[in-house]
């Protein structure tokens, strides 16, 4: 289990640990989302199993996107003591747009994952 979560974070293919699932990373400015790669570089494994495949993933990103917003908000009223609330909403709108690619990268990454055993 500690093995996968670090093979998350790395993004490496699940059945050999070692090929890169993402070519590259996406680029915000740019508005260029993270390109994965169709099969391993290493082992061969072909990363969507068939289409629609990552569907399910958009739950996963989701959820990570309602965590972090929800986490965000405790850190700003609470620790850093934001008062307003407007202010607060801006800051987690904008926190959210830059967290997206990787939000949308990590959650394929973790799906990825959940389903290789
Ligand atoms: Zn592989």
């Amino acid at each position: 289990m500690g093995n996968s979560i670090q093979n998350i974070c790395k993004g490496t293919c699940p059945k050999c640990n070692k090929g890169k699932i993402f070519e590259q990373n996406g680029l915000l400015y740019k508005l260029r989302m993270p390109k994965m790669h169709v099969n391993c570089e290493v082992c061969g494994y072909k990363f969507e199993k068939e289409p629609g495949y990552f569907y399910g993933a958009m739950y996963v990103s989701y959820m990570l996107t309602v965590g972090e917003a929800i986490m965000l908000y405790f850190i700003l009223s609470y620790v850093l003591k934001f008062a307003d609330n407007f202010q607060i909403f801006l800051i987690i709108s904008v926190a959210m747009i830059g967290l997206s690619f990787f939000n949308m990268r990590i959650s394929r990454t973790i799906w990825i994952h959940l389903f290789t055993s």
